[in-house]
């Protein structure tokens, strides 16, 4: 199969042609389908396998797919959780380069980054449509009223088995009491612990499940 097939937004479509990427990778190919049908996923993938686009695009289709229909919705719908500051920033560049079309329909933040509070609340303020972050800084942004998890729809965990062995289990806990019923959950994980277990029965509703 090719990108073509996976009926993605045109401007999502010019982001992978600037990339190069004609073929989805195995985890893309698996993936994007079910998760454009809505479906939860807890995917075995490696670094390197393509997985951060796995969940990036289909969450950035649900939001182009909102704004075309109603252009004034602002809110954070996704929210991606990372067990560390360094692929919290890998992962805002994917999101970045595949919203390098969208203007100002997309928009997405960091939380890792260091700026003053007041910067961040700022950024906060002005709803981003998406968030990558450690749970560690999520929560307290939570915590101070400066980021709303209201509205959320898209969760993604990455590098699940890494996030509770990396002492995130608090944290975890409870914003899993702060993010919404029905929020739709991808769970990328290297390897299958029992930790992804716990995750998996946090967050996720009958979850199809890519051993890849
Ligand atoms: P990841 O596993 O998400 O860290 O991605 C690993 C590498 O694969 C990154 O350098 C991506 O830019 C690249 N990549 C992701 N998707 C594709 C694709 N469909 N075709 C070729 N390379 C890709």
């Amino acid at each position: 199969p090719d990108f073509e097939a996976l009926n993605l937004d045109p401007r999502l479509c010019q982001a992978l042609i600037k990339e190069k990427f004609t073929k989805p990778t195995l985890v893309q190919a698996k993936a994007i389908p079910l998760a454009l049908e809505g479906k939860d996923i807890l995917a075995r993938a490696k670094t390197g396998s393509g997985k951060t686009a796995a969940y990036v695009l289909p969450i950035l289709q649900s939001i182009l797919q909102k704004k075309s229909a109603d252009p004034s919705v602002k809110a954070t719908t996704g929210l991606i959780l990372v067990p560390t500051r360094e692929l919290a920033e890998q992962v805002q560049k994917v999101v970045a380069s595949y919203t390098s079309f969208c203007g100002k329909d997309v928009r997405s933040v960091n939380l890792t980054q260091k700026v003053s509070d007041a910067v961040q609340r700022s950024i906060l303020a002005d709803f981003p449509d998406v968030v990558v972050s450690t749970p560690s800084r999520v929560l307290s942004n939570v915590n101070n009223s400066a980021l709303s998890l209201d509205k959320l729809s898209h969760l993604v965990i990455d590098e699940a088995d890494l996030v509770l062995s990396y002492g995130y289990d608090d944290d975890i806990n409870t914003l899993s009491k702060a993010i919404p019923r029905g929020v739709q959950t991808f769970l990328m994980s290297a390897t299958l612990t029992s930790e992804v277990d716990t995750l998996k029965s946090l967050f996720c509703r009958n979850p199809v499940i890519l051993k890849l």
